[in-house]
Formats: structure tokens, C-alpha cells, sequence
């Protein structure tokens, strides 16, 4: 169903214009505008769900299988090193346009321009602070 004021409802839409990479009954895949690096792109449901919460979870597969299909693309067609898939759920996790999207981002190796930086806290977490987040997300799987 299409949400007023969505960018990407639009595009589903054809009142903005998108570079098409592929598309089925309930999936769109798209260049990003931004291009981190060349060829990057997004998958969207074509059911706006404003993200992974909201998402059921058949949309879910359908965004995954076709997520598959399109980095089995990029690998054959394009001299990729590998691909990052990013998905931002909430402000302050980064997400800017509210339709659930998954970034694949081709890797052509050092310098291609994705930049992302994981500072690790490993030492701070000995094994049963560990297993007491464990539980605290997931209290069910508590022995
Ligand atoms: P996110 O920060 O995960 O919500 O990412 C939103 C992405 O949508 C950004 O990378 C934008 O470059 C991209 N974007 C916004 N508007 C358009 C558009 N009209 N066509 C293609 N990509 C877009
Ligand atoms: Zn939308």
C-alpha cells in the first residue's frame, strides 16, 4: 500500500525516476543515489513497511531471495571483492528514508569508498557479562 510523501512509494510509482536493477510482483531493486561505491543498490518491498519491525515476515523472504539473486548479479557482471548488505532500522541507527530497504554495496578492495568502523569493547565483556546480555535479549533461551 503506498504511503503519501514516501520517496521510495514514489519510485515504486514511477513519479521519481530510478536506475531499475530488478524488479517482480512485490520487489524493487534500485540504484542508491548516493553510490558509496558503483553499483550500489537497493531492495525494497513494494508494501511500504517502515522497517524491520514492521515487516512481515513472508516480505521479509521475498526481500532476502531477491537480495540473493541480485548479489549472484553483481558477482557474475561487475569485478566485485565482495559485497556489504546494510540495513538501518531507526533514526538513530541511521535510516533516513522510512520504507524498509536492504543496501547491497559492491567491494572492489581497499579505498573503494565504504567506510564503516566497528571499534571492538571485547575486553570489557568477560564470558558471563557475555551470557547475561545473551538472556536478556532472548530471557527463553536462559538454562
Ligand atoms: P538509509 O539511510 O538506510 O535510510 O538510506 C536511504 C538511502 O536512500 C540513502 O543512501 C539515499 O542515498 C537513498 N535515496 C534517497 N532518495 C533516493 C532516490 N530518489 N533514488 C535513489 N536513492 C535514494
Ligand atoms: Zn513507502
Amino acid at each position: 500500500m503506498k504511503q503519501e510523501n514516501c520517496v521510495f512509494c514514489k519510485i515504486i510509482n514511477h513519479e521519481i525516476p530510478s536506475a531499475k536493477v530488478y524488479e517482480d510482483e512485490n520487489i524493487l531493486a534500485f540504484l542508491d543515489i548516493s553510490q558509496v561505491t558503483e553499483g550500489h543498490t537497493l531492495v525494497i518491498p513494494k508494501k511500504h513497511c517502515k522497517d524491520i519491525f514492521e515487516l512481515d515476515e513472508q516480505t521479509l523472504a521475498q526481500v532476502f531471495q531477491a537480495v540473493k539473486k541480485i548479489a549472484g548479479k553483481m558477482q557474475e557482471n561487475l569485478e566485485v571483492d565482495g559485497i556489504n548488505l546494510v540495513n538501518n532500522n531507526g533514526k538513530n541507527a541511521g535510516q533516513e528514508v522510512f520504507h524498509y530497504h536492504v543496501h547491497l554495496i559492491p567491494r572492489y578492495g581497499k579505498g573503494d569508498g565504504y567506510l564503516a568502523v566497528w571499534k571492538t569493547n571485547s575486553s570489557k565483556y568477560t564470558p558471563g557479562i557475555l551470557q547475561r546480555i545473551a538472556e536478556k535479549i532472548n530471557p527463553e533461551m536462559q538454562k
